[in-house]
């Protein structure tokens, strides 16, 4: 597959806010590189394409909150809602201690080309805290949280913007923020976030759900290949909600997990690693150091021989360092951003084919709907329901991706973004400039 695209003469430079500057190198640049990258192909949608580069709004707040010592500490909250042509804002929310504004307004944009890829009515949006919450108590957590949600009260709401958990928060972070917003709007709002409790409104299948994704675009992407799932090697980087599941369903599908990598180490194991007891150990101590398998570092890992290879943990990890030792025949992103631009070319130059995030770990914000049009409904789905759904939509919008991408002889991700800015660009110009 090819890069090379058609010049569009209605694409003009404007100049910049300082903050959106694409030199400065940083997810927000590698996701505007990808914009401009998509451009050509928007045919006359382009002379919009000034939207899609910067956010439609971008709250940082301040997030002071009292110690269990009794001193006061300050953290630093965003909220950014990249565009909401398409619907309510919906992202996640994550709790990093490098979370930088530039980072929440990548991930913010990624969630509007996502969702408009797999055609779920929302805009895009992502929050972050600059905290490691594994320095917290349990109740200097809930402050934290509580703080964030009343702080962003005012521009979060289940017709406005629906967060939900990203890496390091979960469903209890989840419950807290929900509460914080139902105390604050005076009536219990359950479709204010997803990603929460069964008990509270959650859904089923919820937390599954994006590494069931990653494993549904995998399998298709396979398929396309002719790669037999059974018997195929898989590596996966992250071990949490994403990676640990997409891990347990390719070994149930009969693949070999030969290495794993989480924040602490990297396990390799050629015959297969035991995935269910990884599981169940990472359960108990929060990692997978000390489980057996033979110890590799960090570099080795993208040297392990394979045929899939699944990043699932922080974006940036697949770069032009390590490419081109990546032996895999695939990679599906399971998390956000994975691979930087310089990687990708070298990925495509050794034909190696990339699932992009946008749609490999779309499966989360799909069940993520589900929930919030059963919270609104009142009326809860089974599993079995929710995930026949799920496959369905994540199967449709890899074969219209993939099928763009073969008519345009570009890659996966090219046309992942041609697919859905079109989409969102489509709805802007149909709803037109306020006022
Ligand atoms: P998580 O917190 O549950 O797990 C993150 C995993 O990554 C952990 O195993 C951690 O040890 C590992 N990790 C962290 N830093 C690492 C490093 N430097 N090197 C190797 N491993 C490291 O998070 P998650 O929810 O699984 O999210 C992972 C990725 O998937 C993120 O990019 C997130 O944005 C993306 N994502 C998550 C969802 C979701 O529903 N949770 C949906 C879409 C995308």
């Amino acid at each position: 597959m090819s890069s090379a695209a058609p010049s569009n003469p209605a694409v003009k430079n404007h100049t910049l806010p300082s903050y959106l500057n694409a030199d400065a190198l940083g997810p927000w640049g590698i996701y505007l590189q990808q914009v401009d990258r998509v451009t050509p192909y928007l045919g006359s949608l382009a002379r919009w394409v000034e939207t899609l580069k910067r956010p439609k709004r971008a709250l940082v707040v301040d997030v002071p909150i009292e110690m269990d010592n009794g001193t006061i500490a300050h953290f630093e909250g965003y909220r950014v809602q990249h565009n909401m042509s398409r619907g309510p804002g919906k992202g996640g929310v994550r709790f990093h201690q490098d979370v930088t504004l530039s980072e929440v307004m990548a991930l913010s944009a990624w969630m509007s080309v996502k969702n408009a890829a797999v055609n779920v009515p929302y805009g895009g949006a992502k929050g972050g805290i600059r905290v490691d919450p594994r320095t917290l108590s349990r109740s200097e957590l809930e402050r934290v949280t509580r703080r964030y949600t009343s702080e962003i009260n005012f521009i979060i709401g289940p017709n406005k913007d629906i967060p939900a958990p990203d890496v390091n928060t979960n469903e209890q972070v989840m419950a807290w923020m929900m509460d914080t917003y139902s105390m604050n709007s005076g009536s219990t709002a359950t479709g204010v976030v997803t990603g929460k409790p069964i008990s509270l409104g959650g859904s089923l299948g919820r937390r599954e759900a994006t590494g069931r994704g990653v494993f549904v675009v995998g399998s298709e992407a396979a398929r396309n290949l002719g790669l037999e799932i059974r018997g195929a090697r898989v590596a996966v980087q992250g071990f949490g909600n994403v990676g640990a599941v997409a891990a347990k369903l390719f070994h149930e599908a009969g693949a070999k997990v030969v290495a794993v990598q989480d924040h602490r180490t990297a396990l390799y194991n050629p015959a297969g690693l035991d995935v269910p007891a990884m599981m169940e150990y990472a359960s108990h101590s929060g990692t997978i150091e000390g489980f057996q398998g033979e110890t590799i570092s960090a570099e080795q890992f993208w040297h392990v021989d394979c045929e899939i290879l699944i990043p699932a943990a922080l974006e940036g990890q697949i770069t032009a360092q390590n490419a081109p030792h990546i032996k895999a025949r695939m990679v599906i992103e399971g998390a956000n951003g994975p691979t930087t631009p310089e990687a990708d070319d070298i990925l495509r130059e050794r034909n190696i084919l990339v699932a992009p995030d946008v749609i490999a770990n779309a499966g989360g914000v799909t069940v993520s709907y589900f929930e919030w049009v059963q919270d609104f409904s009142s009326f809860f789905w089974t599993e079995e329901e929710i995930n026949q759904r799920l496959v369905r939509i994540m199967q449709e919008a890899f074969r219209a991706i993939w099928q763009v991408a073969q008519d345009n002889k570009v890659t996966l991700r090219t046309a992942a973004f041609i697919v859905a800015c079109t989409r969102i660009l489509q709805a802007r110009e149909m709803r037109g400039l306020y006022p």
